[in-house]
């Protein structure tokens, strides 16, 4: 399956190979153009009629994913490689079908071989009738390597739960990557392969990233993930009921989970190891499987836990910060790791003081006269370094930019 997408004078291939036969609907276009067509403000034509309920669902897509933009996000969509863009509410130019024959029988649930995908395939085990491996997603295209050994996993993990896999390779992100980052793009991304077998699954299931506790603006979302179903399929985003620890707990009961779980983001993977061991997400899950009891029974991942490596570990936003969190209250509640807990709350130390010194240097900025900015900044660099509670206490305390130049004495 193949599609061009026409942007201004430039024409862009997105493709799909896929080891199943695809349907007829066109819907898949939607959850693929919407973002990046609000990101650069496109009027959106489709070329041929989708589902009647999904576009009905517009408006709402639309409306989360700009007051996201707007008051969570601020200026800078996550991960946006142009400065500045912003989600725009835009037309949507398109007729609707709503009558379809029968609905497929299966359910699919989508399976990278991580975590969630784990807990979601166990725990749907009676349920699910197939498992989509989509190559082009945490992999790159380009990485053979890791990609076989990827598939590898799929296909043996398929085989083991008795479930038929099917492989999608798509250059989907070669599009995507130019306009929007993959943080807020993903569930669109994961919709729009679920929506080429709609044929096949009157249900597709995404495993959730985060748990109910932590809904803060993610792309896939239990608001949004249901919001690019049809009348054909349901699109259910699975999982928020667990945090990572309760969903690792689980997946380690289960010696196919133990056998293949793959974690290491293939986009900073540089070794082609399956599990790197050392990267945020290693670490992070390693500490999951310390507070299940479970580390040593894992295959895929060392043993060892070195504390000065998970106090060093790299958070690099609030997604990876919540895990860490998750992480804390687990190993706090079970008190027999203190060692453990106290790295990964220094883990979160630099990366809240890493935060707080970007919002600081942005109000600075924005409240300090330009030939006094730097002066200034030097100066609370020096406090925060040397006391940096102090400075967090006071900061809080402020609340209004007025407050704050007068606190900075400018
Ligand atoms: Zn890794």
């Amino acid at each position: 399956m193949s599609a061009s997408i026409t942007l201004g004078n430039e024409v862009r291939p997105v493709s799909f190979e896929t080891s199943e036969s695809v349907g007829k609907e066109v819907d898949f276009l939607l959850p693929l153009a919407l973002l990046p067509a609000m990101a650069t403000g496109s009027h959106l034509k489709l070329p041929a009629r989708i589902s009647s309920q999904l576009f009905s669902a517009v408006p709402r897509i639309q409306d989360v994913f700009r007051l996201w933009g707007t008051e969570h996000w601020g200026a800078a969509l996550p991960g946006a490689p142009v400065p500045g863009a912003k989600f725009q509410q835009i037309h949507v130019d398109s007729e609707v079908w709503s009558e379809r024959d029968e609905r497929g029988s299966g359910v699919a649930c989508f399976f990278s071989g991580g975590v969630d995908s784990f807990y979601s395939v166990l725990k749907h085990h009676d349920e699910v009738t197939h498992l989509i491996f989509v190559h082009g997603f945490d992999i790159p295209l380009t990485n053979g390597v890791l990609r076989t050994q990827a598939s590898h996993m799929a296909r043996e993990v398929a085989r083991e739960l008795g479930k038929p896999l099917i492989e999608v390779e798509t250059n989907l992100r070669s599009f995507s990557d130019t306009f929007i980052g993959w943080g807020a793009y993903q569930g669109g991304a994961l919709a729009s392969v679920g929506l080429l077998f709609q044929h096949l699954f009157h249900k597709v299931l995404i495993p959730s990233s985060h748990s109910y506790a932590d809904l803060f603006p993610w792309g896939s979302h239990p608001l949004l993930d249901p919001l690019w179903s049809t009348e054909l399929t349901r699109i259910e985003h699975d999982g928020c009921e667990a945090t990572r620890v309760e969903k690792v707990a689980y997946i380690s009961r289960h010696e196919t989970a133990m056998k293949w779980l793959r974690v290491c983001w293939g986009w900073n993977n540089k070794n082609n190891a399956y599990n790197c061991g050392h990267c945020e997400k290693c670490l992070r899950t390693m500490v999951n499987l310390r507070a299940a009891g479970a580390l040593e029974r894992c295959k895929t991942l060392p043993h060892n836990l070195d504390l000065r490596v998970v106090a060093n570990m790299n958070l690099s936003d609030e997604s990876d910060e919540a895990f860490a969190r998750e992480n804390l209250n687990a190993l706090e509640r079970l008190g027999t790791e203190p060692g453990l807990a106290l790295a990964v709350a220094e883990a979160m130390n630099k990366y809240r003081l890493g935060e707080f010194k970007t919002q600081l240097t942005l109000q600075v900025r924005a409240h300090v006269d330009k030939r006094e900015w730097k002066r200034v900044m030097r100066g609370l660099l020096m406090l925060l370094r040397y006391h940096p509670r102090a400075l967090v206490r006071a900061y809080q305390k402020l609340g209004s930019p007025m407050r704050l130049r007068r606190w900075l004495r400018v």
